[in-house]
């Protein structure tokens, strides 16, 4: 019989532990961002040697190499020894992500799901596989859709599911002015997709029905 581990998992599974690293490259010229929010200014009729906007190009371009700019990590997953096989959800995970369209943020949670095959994964790398996605130029539903093919392309679950609720500037700053208005997106795979009890649980589970 193996002995637990200090974090809970049997040395065994910690050996068959896996881990992915997951990395979205990116290539940022801060130099060339910093000319062009200067370029900006003045085509917006402002005068980038004001005394107040002296330092807006250098803090434009850090913003915005943040908010393309997702953290790496681990991919760990371990062996599914208990035959798990119920949904294993993670609700109202916090986003941020920039718009494609104008390039403001689109904010929100995410819920993501899956019904575990042979390997289970950490909970906080479900949180970790949104962020490398939303730290980028999106659309929500291409946010949401990559999000579960990438989970069901590394874990290989048995269902995955990907609801995103998200306010967006664009249209609560300008345009029709929607203020406080969502968007709800979803993706749904495997079991999640094609079992009717599944999918009613899911949907129920993250709420959106509400
Ligand atoms: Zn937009």
């Amino acid at each position: 019989m193996s002995s637990l581990a200090a974090n809970g998992h049997t040395e065994s599974e910690r050996r068959a532990e896996r881990a992915l690293r997951a990395v979205r490259p990116s290539a940022i010229d801060l130099a060339a961002a910093e000319r062009a929010v200067t370029d900006l200014l003045v085509a917006l009729g402002h005068d980038p040697a004001a005394e107040h906007l002296a330092d807006t190009p250098r803090r434009v371009a850090g913003a915005y190499a943040e908010l393309l700019t997702p953290q790496a990590f681990d991919l760990t997953t371990f062996p599914n020894e208990e035959g798990y096989d119920e949904l294993v959800l993670a609700r109202d995970i916090p986003f941020q992500s920039l718009c494609a369209h104008h390039l403001l943020p689109f904010h929100g949670t995410a819920h993501v799901g899956y019904i575990p095959g042979d390997r289970i994964l950490g909970l906080s790398k479900l949180a970790r596989v949104v962020e490398l996605f939303a730290r980028g130029l999106q659309v929500q539903e291409r946010l949401t859709k990559q999000v579960a093919g990438w989970l069901e392309d590394h874990v290989q679950p048995k269902g995955v599911g990907v609801v995103l609720e998200a306010e967006h500037l664009c249209m609560s700053l300008r345009g029709v002015r929607a203020q406080g208005s969502t968007t709800v997106t979803s993706a749904v795979h495997g079991l999640l997709r094609d079992d009717g009890r599944s999918r009613q649980e899911f949907f129920a589970l993250t709420g959106v029905n509400r």
